[in-house]
């Protein structure tokens, strides 16, 4: 692809190269925040600042290096595993070494996660167009150390695997923030942070021949490395710092479950040359972008938004509602799987001990569900005894006095009255869940608020759309008069 691109190499010597990162390093006082994804751009960068960096003395080596890696424990098994093997020699050759470098592995807050928000709050699998999870689980949680470390330093110079010949939109987007006369950029978003790209004039050629010719210093190994490459016949997924870093969906060392791409070629290669145990994985990711199919995409999710109203926009055949957050007994159905999925692995491959969602999640997808949901069955702890045949130390609850008996008094009640029983439901979890409003005029909002949400059937919304709006086009929250 890159072919008409001339190789570093024909310009300038690799100790040309460490040289410049010697100075860059020496220039000032900013500790420096590495980016490490496992992946060869990342691997690279740091073996260029690795060697470069051995060769001042020690008194000299003052500023701190912070290496991280953004895991968002969704990430491709075999990946993780090499990361994490990875992050361990790091830390320890650079210890022995003397190199002031230390290494942070960063995953996103419980509440970030991809199953909280996808089986928890029911945010439909990403896509191109709502591709929620990189913001969540990679941007967030590398931004949070970055801002903590300039807090500390005051600045910090952040060091990227990125390459000009990556694309033109990459090139241009370095072009941009440039500074002048400096080989620092300024960070796209946050202030007193920088920069630093010492691989931005690498080829790929380039990197795979600085890899394979330059051992690893902290004894990883770049021939292993290689072959994941090409086994998994991909890109990798780089520190992603803001939206403007090339999708992960499209070349990457992704998350396993990932849909933002059709087909998920890389866990196919993988099992294809011999890693069969993934299959059950793969099953599940095509399961869960199958729900984008517009068919399916009825079934699962709401007809309502997740702020309880309807939006609809005209199409050919008449209206179409636009689909909200999947319904409580898909999100059942996709947390069942999951389990399964989990427990399938962990008899096949008990080696791998293979976590792929965490107690602490299931915590709080239950707390969502409860809360969110009116689950008052508290499905979550009984689908996982279902699946497991286990029990999990869960917390106690003190919010929860109703349960299923109360849900099937109430619906016998609200049969005979005609009044739907999630808005009953509604109504009572929205006057226990807040904190003993003083003000009349507060609970009376809150109320409102409920009654405000669309409790039709989806027949009825789709007859009223038709009947008042019959020529509309766009997007019109269908609570407005009709
Ligand atoms: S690899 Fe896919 S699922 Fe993971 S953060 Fe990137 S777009 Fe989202």
């Amino acid at each position: 692809m890159n072919h008409h691109v001339e190789s570093v190499f024909s310009r300038r010597t690799l100790s040309d190269i460490y040289q410049e990162i010697r100075d860059v390093y020496l220039a000032n006082a900013m500790p420096w925040v590495v980016g490490y994804s496992g992946g060869k751009d990342s691997t690279a960068s740091l073996q260029l600042i690795w060697y470069a960096l051995r060769d001042v003395p020690r008194a000299q080596l003052r500023k701190p290096i912070y290496v991280i890696a953004t895991d968002t424990l969704v990430e491709t098994p075999l990946i993780v595993d090499h990361v994490n093997h990875n992050l361990g020699n790091i830390g320890r050759f650079a210890r022995e070494e003397g190199l002031p470098m230390t290494v942070h592995r960063l995953t996103p807050k419980v509440t970030d996660t991809f199953w909280v928000n996808l089986i928890g709050r029911g945010y439909p699998a990403p896509h191109s167009r709502f591709r929620w999870c990189t913001e969540r689980m990679k941007i967030r949680p590398a931004d949070e150390f970055i801002v903590s470390k300039v807090a500390q330093h005051g600045e910090v110079v952040l060091i990227l695997g990125q390459r000009r010949s990556e694309s033109q939109a990459r090139a241009q987007v370095m072009r941009e923030y440039r500074i002048t006369g400096s080989r620092l950029s300024r960070h796209s978003t946050l202030p007193k942070a920088y920069v630093y790209t010492p691989l931005e004039d690498f080829t790929t050629d380039d990197v795979w021949t600085y890899l394979l010719t330059v051992p690893s210093p902290w004894h990883g190994n770049n021939r292993d490395l290689a072959a994941l490459y090409r086994s998994a016949q991909s890109g990798e997924c780089p520190l992603i710092v803001d939206l403007s870093t090339p999708s992960c969906g499209n070349s990457r060392f992704g998350c396993w479950v990932c849909t933002v791409v059709e087909r998920d070629r890389s866990m196919e290669a993988l099992i294809d040359n011999g890693e069969e145990w993934m299959i059950p994985l793969l099953e599940f990711r095509d399961f869960l972008a199958a729900t984008q199919d517009p068919e399916r995409r009825r079934e699962v999710r709401d007809y309502r938004r997740r702020d309880g109203l309807v939006h609809f926009r005209k199409v050919q055949s008449g209206e179409d509602l636009i689909r909200g957050p999947y319904r409580l007994e898909f999100r059942k159905e996709l947390l069942t799987r999951l389990l399964q999925v989990q427990e399938q692995v962990r008899r096949e491959k008990p080696e791998l001990n293979l976590e792929l969602i965490s107690p602490a999640e299931l915590y709080e997808i239950r707390r969502l569900w409860r809360i969110e949901a009116h689950d008052w069955e508290d499905s979550v702890p009984a689908i996982y005894r279902a699946v497991t045949g286990r029990d999990l130390p869960w917390p106690q609850e003190d919010g929860a006095v109703f349960g299923p008996a109360e849900r099937a008094l109430l619906a016998q009640i609200c049969a005979e009255e005609d009044v739907p029983v999630e808005l009953l439901i509604a109504l009572i979890e929205q006057q226990r869940d807040q904190h003993l409003p003083t003000s009349r005029s507060r609970i009376v909002e809150r109320i409102d608020e409920v009654l405000r949400r669309e409790w039709r059937s989806e027949q009825e919304v789709l007859a009223a759309v038709e009947h008042y709006f019959p020529f509309v086009e766009g997007k019109v929250s269908a609570t407005k008069g009709v």
